[in-house]
């Protein structure tokens, strides 16, 4: 596929950062390899809006992938950053600001009796587990396929079809005995998890499900899903962890748990708290908690955890997002449902606009998208269409058709009108698309 539009300065980039990065990112999902051409170097944000090094400008539906909940450099959050870097941006020790940040956690999520503070979604679920194995006595984990608790070794495991099937690597360099634990099941199907407990009695430590998945496109949990996990694991004597990474403080005032209300031992953060910066955490009962270094035996620990600067910008990021914050980015988020709905359905694209309270994706097929199989039979050719014409006309998309896409209270009327007016040609784009 060939674009009409160019991007020199950031190929140019690209073309730098190959030479010593590979695949030119830090992090695969910000390549443009399952929609092609070059991806943008940012060099600015302000509000719902980004800059590239060529001066361009887009309204950005990625958000940082979740973090920027109050849009991009928030007045409050950028003078709660500058006034920390002025006190320092590292000290080894204790400090007020990672209790004050506990504090507010501890007080939005009931379930979350401790806390601890980490640099990031993977040191979150990666600790979060090990600490269910060390309380539990117990080493397998069940999973889901098509949820993502980042780059941990056991948690990247995939399996084929099947109850309760032994995970194989899914990646070179993670080996038998770091996936053997793992057993990955197909979400939303109860049947299955209550299986596996039936063919490992006693062996299972924990279920780690997204609370509401977002990293295979948005697949909402069914009605009593997370209540019947905890259910099992309650009965099986397993943890039941909620990854609440993407979904924490974004989906509600208390994250996902404040929509379904069904009572984790422990979840996972990261995201919207750190405000922009390495700022992440894991939490739950406190008799669990007790268990961590160095309270218990289980260790864990990280010299940048509870920075004061991420821990800054975290609290002041949440200390902002009210009720009325929450309101505003509902309500955005359903107009530019609506818009995109009208406009796929103007030029008689199927497709499915599935949401989770604020965060949504787009599937290209009208069929209902309950899993992750589900997911993958839809049409992503016709996303790469659309995602192309949204981004020559001033939109960004997140670049797969397997991911959320985020808003802000920052996306006013403006950026909503760009969005409209870019819809109608994508949506004809997506419809002229050929596999
Ligand atoms: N868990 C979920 C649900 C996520 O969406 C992510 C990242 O996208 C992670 C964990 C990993 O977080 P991080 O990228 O900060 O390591």
């Amino acid at each position: 596929m060939s674009y009409s539009y160019e991007a020199p300065v950031s190929q140019a980039l690209f073309d730098r950062a190959s030479r010593v990065t590979p695949g030119g990112v830090n992090s695969p999902v910000r390549a443009f390899q399952a929609v092609g051409g070059t991806p943008r170097f940012m060099v600015s944000g302000t509000g719902p809006y980004l800059t590239d090094a060529d001066g361009r400008e887009y309204v950005d539906l990625v958000c940082s992938w979740g973090p920027m909940i109050l849009g991009h450099a928030h007045p409050e959050v950028v003078a709660a950053v500058q006034d920390a870097v002025a006190r320092g941006t590292s000290f080894g020790t204790p400090g007020e600001g990672e209790v004050a940040l506990a504090e507010e956690i501890t007080a939005r999520v009931a379930p979350v009796e401790q806390v601890r503070l980490v640099s990031s979604g993977t040191e979150a679920t990666m600790s979060a587990i090990r600490l269910a194995r060390g309380y539990t006595g117990r080493a397998k984990v069940v999973k889901f396929a098509g949820c993502y608790h980042g780059h941990v070794d056991a948690l990247l495991a995939a399996a084929g079809s099947g109850l309760a099937t032994f995970a194989l690597p899914d990646t070179p360099g993670v080996t038998g005995a770091q996936a053997g634990d793992t057993i990955v099941l197909p979400y939303n199907d109860l049947d299955a998890v209550r299986a596996a407990f039936a063919a490992h009695p006693g062996e299972i430590a924990c279920v780690i499900t997204e609370a509401s998945p977002g990293n295979m496109g948005v697949v909402p949990p069914g009605e009593g899903f997370n209540a019947g996990l905890k259910e099992i694991c309650a009965t099986g004597g397993a943890l039941y962890i909620s990854d609440e990474v993407m979904t924490g403080f974004r989906t509600s005032k208390a994250g996902w748990y404040g929509v379904d209300g069904v009572r984790p031992d422990l979840m996972t953060f990261g995201k919207v708290m750190g405000g922009g910066f390495p700022a992440a955490a894991f939490g739950g009962r406190a008799d669990v908690m007790a268990q961590l270094a160095p309270a218990g035996p289980v260790y864990q620990a990280g010299t940048l955890s509870g920075n004061p600067v991420a821990t800054a910008a975290g609290l002041a990021q949440l200390r902002l997002l009210d009720d009325a914050a929450y309101a505003r980015v509902d309500a955005v988020s359903a107009e530019i449902r609506t818009l995109v709905g009208e406009a796929l359905t103007k030029e008689g694209v199927a497709h499915t606009v599935s949401a989770a309270s604020n965060m949504f994706s787009v599937f290209f097929t009208d069929r209902p998208v309950r899993d992750y199989e589900d997911a993958r039979k839809q049409e992503a050719f016709r996303y790469t269409a659309f995602f192309h014409s949204m981004l020559e006309q001033g939109v960004y998309l997140p670049p797969s058709a397997f991911e959320s896409w985020f808003v802000s209270t920052a996306h006013d009327a403006g950026a909503v009108e760009r969005i409209a007016a870019a819809l109608p040609a994508a949506a004809r784009a997506a419809s002229e698309a050929t596999a």
